[in-house]
């Protein structure tokens, strides 16, 4: 799964139609919004284009069941925006890009409708780029790419990387050590005490790497087969239950489960120097990174870290080689260095500046070419 960002729509709003504000395209800065309709197969789909002043617009196609339209709208306009900032802190040559199809997974997926889905990405020339997401996996990416050329995270034996969650753990880990560097003046985690909520594809492999730099380990899982299939790897690693991770004393805090875990209730109770971990959105509103830098808790923001998976499916685009990701997913250190060096100096919170480093990055490239043009128009400059 490339789950990039989330919404904080409501998708269980039952506010009458009438009386919802209506959500536009227009009054956002997004370059190109696409609706996508195939009466036969039902299909009914959202392409977002945010920018490709980088590069192409590269993000996940989203299988979900909105209540409104208006909510997938909402959503694909906010998830590509998230992917927009998320490849150009990365430092990657991609713009930002999402699409969502509206409907239940289990009782929408076809294959005629993913191959009617595969002809509208098809249709944008390469502008946009589709890689797996919430409700689609690799399977459905190489039935989309029976139409269409521009996909990724495709199975192995069809060119893809293999789940790109190692690759998000080794680049929350290396977030880590940067945070751990701005903090204590050194980054190994040595001696330090951690605690990652949720063990699942990244926590997991999160754990692997804590443990082998010599962190003392704390978990917490709400299933209890993902926290014992930790705990007979590490049996020196100690499951919590939610309240106890929170209430333990910390050095080191990493919300590896959904987005939200930084709310009005938790930020007051946390302990840790140094929030980093790979859920998305983990501030649940504005005002939060607020509240953690009022505390003095360093938090690393999260499309910042959590990057790796992105990095990861993006390098398939050359024939995927796995060092050559790895390396790129060690730049996360210097990422995050230099994100907290320029809060600390202006004197703001780590995520705005994440935002303005970002924001930075595409409006300078943006002047040497506004817009991806496709392949053509690239051979031609
Ligand atoms: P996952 O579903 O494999 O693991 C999540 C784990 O969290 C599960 O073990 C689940 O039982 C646990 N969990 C759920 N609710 C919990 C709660 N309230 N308290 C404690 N544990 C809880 O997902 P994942 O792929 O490991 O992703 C984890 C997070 O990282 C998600 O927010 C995801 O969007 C984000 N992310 C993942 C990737 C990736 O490559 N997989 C990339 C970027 C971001």
């Amino acid at each position: 799964m490339l789950d990039m960002a989330t919404t904080h729509t409501d998708v269980h709003d039952e506010t009458h139609p009438d009386e919802r504000p209506a959500v536009s395209a227009f009054g956002t800065h997004h370059e190109h919004v696409v609706h996508c309709q195939d009466e036969e197969t039902g299909l009914k789909a959202i392409i977002a284009i945010y920018s490709t002043a980088l590069g192409p617009a590269l993000g996940g196609t989203r299988i979900y069941p909105y209540a409104h339209e208006d909510d997938a709208l909402a959503d694909v306009l906010n998830l590509s925006q998230g992917m927009a900032y998320k490849a150009a802190l990365a430092g990657l040559d991609f713009g930002g890009g999402k699409a969502v199809i509206i409907g239940d997974p289990d009782s929408i997926k076809s294959e005629a409708l993913l191959r009617a889905y595969g002809r509208f990405v098809q249709s944008l020339g390469g502008r946009y780029i589709t890689a797996c997401d919430v409700g689609t996996d690799a399977g459905d990416m190489d039935v989309i790419a029976h139409e269409c050329d521009y996909v990724v995270s495709r199975t192995v034996e069809h060119g893809g990387s293999g789940d790109p969650s190692p690759m998000t753990a080794y680049g929350v880990f290396q977030g880590m050590r940067a945070a751990a560097q701005h903090v204590w003046g050194e980054p190994s985690l040595a001696g330090r005490t951690v605690g990652v909520e949720g063990v699942g594809k990244v926590g997991s492999h999160l754990v692997d790497y804590l443990r082998a730099d010599g962190a003392e380990v704390f978990i917490s899982d709400i299933h209890a087969a993902a926290s014992s299939a930790v705990t007979d790897r590490h049996p020196e690693v100690r499951a919590l239950d939610h309240d106890k991770l929170l209430a333990q004393r910390l050095d080191i805090y990493a919300p590896c489960a959904l987005g939200g875990a930084l709310n009005d209730e938790t930020v007051d109770l946390i302990s840790a120097r140094i929030i980093c971990g790979s859920a998305n959105n983990q501030l649940a509103h504005d005002g939060i990174e607020k509240r953690l830098a009022e505390r003095d808790i360093v938090y690393a923001p999260d499309y910042l870290v959590n990057a790796g998976g992105l990095i990861q499916v993006s390098d398939e685009l050359d024939g995927f080689n796995h060092e050559r990701a790895r390396s790129r997913v060690t730049h996360i250190f210097d990422a995050t260095g230099e994100v907290l060096s320029h809060a600390r100096n202006a004197g703001i919170p780590p995520s705005i500046a994440a935002d303005r480093i970002a924001e930075q990055r595409i409006r300078q490239l943006s002047r040497l070419h506004p817009s991806w043009m496709g392949p053509t128009w690239m051979a031609g400059r």
